[in-house]
């Protein structure tokens, strides 16, 4: 059985796209089938994956409409392949936009990636969705499908805040719609420990969130901001650089999590 995760943080720029795709990246390096699911319409999960947003025939989009499978509507890339982290991309593009409109006339629209999800679980390890910057319907697809939620955020003095309303609405949909759903934690991202302030707000964090902050910290790596130029996850582009090895640490931080879950 599959496990599901959302990589979900409503501020923009926090770093959920790169964490999606080199986390898809280093599960699959240490042999993990993975599906990574673009739920941003951006459509920068999956350019930084290899696929080309404009040339999706079929896309996430015509998944949630149902007028597509996730069998018909995945995709490979060979970037991934030759670099050895093959995992297979549910696409998006602008298209998306239109499905939170779409979706407001429809039956079950925000079990819609579920129940899709369902019928290929055997197939994979992992699913990992990267969320929009919004706490919209697509992202309510996504928190309704998952087991878990992974909340990557910078350690800056407003990165608590916003984690508020995070915290209320991932509550919400347990209490009403999801009740697997929980946080399974919380990823400190773009971490320079020179920073004063950035190593205050991580000792708060351990200190509010114990268990619920993850042991690998992601430093702030310039190899990981160049890598989706080439389309691959800064897992693939730099394989030695400090911010891949890190996300194959948390891959296997990961593996050892959802062993007891
Ligand atoms: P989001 O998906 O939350 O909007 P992104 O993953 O797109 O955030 O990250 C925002 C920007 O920060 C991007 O330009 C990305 O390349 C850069 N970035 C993310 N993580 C790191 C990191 N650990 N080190 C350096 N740059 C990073
Ligand atoms: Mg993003």
């Amino acid at each position: 059985m599959a496990k599901i995760f959302c990589v979900a943080n409503q501020k923009g720029g926090v770093g959920k796209t790169t964490t999606t795709v080199n986390l898809a990246a280093g599960l699959a390096k240490i042999g993990q089938r993975v599906l990574m699911v673009d739920l941003d319409p951006q459509g920068n999960a999956t350019m930084g994956s290899g696929v080309d947003k404009r040339q999706l025939k079929l896309s996430v989009y015509d998944v949630l409409l149902e007028s597509a499978s996730i069998p018909e509507a995945r995709a490979k890339s060979e970037k991934l392949a030759e670099g050895g982290c093959s995992y297979d991309i549910l696409g998006a593009n602008r298209e998306l936009a239109g499905a939170e409109v779409e979706l407001v006339e429809v039956e079950r629209r925000e079990k819609r990636l579920k129940e899709a999800l369902a019928a290929v679980d055997a197939e994979y390890d992992f699913v990992l969705i990267d969320c929009p910057p919004s706490l919209s319907m697509l992202t309510l697809n996504g928190l309704c499908s998952a087991h878990g939620v992974i909340v990557p955020m910078q350690c800056e003095y407003f990165a608590l805040e916003g984690l508020t309303d995070l915290v209320n609405t991932i509550k919400q949909v347990h209490a009403n719609l999801n009740k697997d759903l929980q946080i399974i934690g919380l990823l400190r991202v773009m971490f320079d420990p020179r920073i004063t302030l950035q190593q205050q707000v991580s000792d708060q964090l351990k200190a509010h969130f114990g268990d619920k902050v993850f042991n690998t910290v992601i430093p702030r790596n310039v190899r990981l901001a160049e890598a989706p130029s080439y389309g691959v996850p800064g897992v693939v582009f730099d394989p030695s650089s400090k911010g891949a090895q890190a996300f194959v640490s948390f891959a296997e931080e990961m593996v050892e999590r959802i062993k007891g879950m």
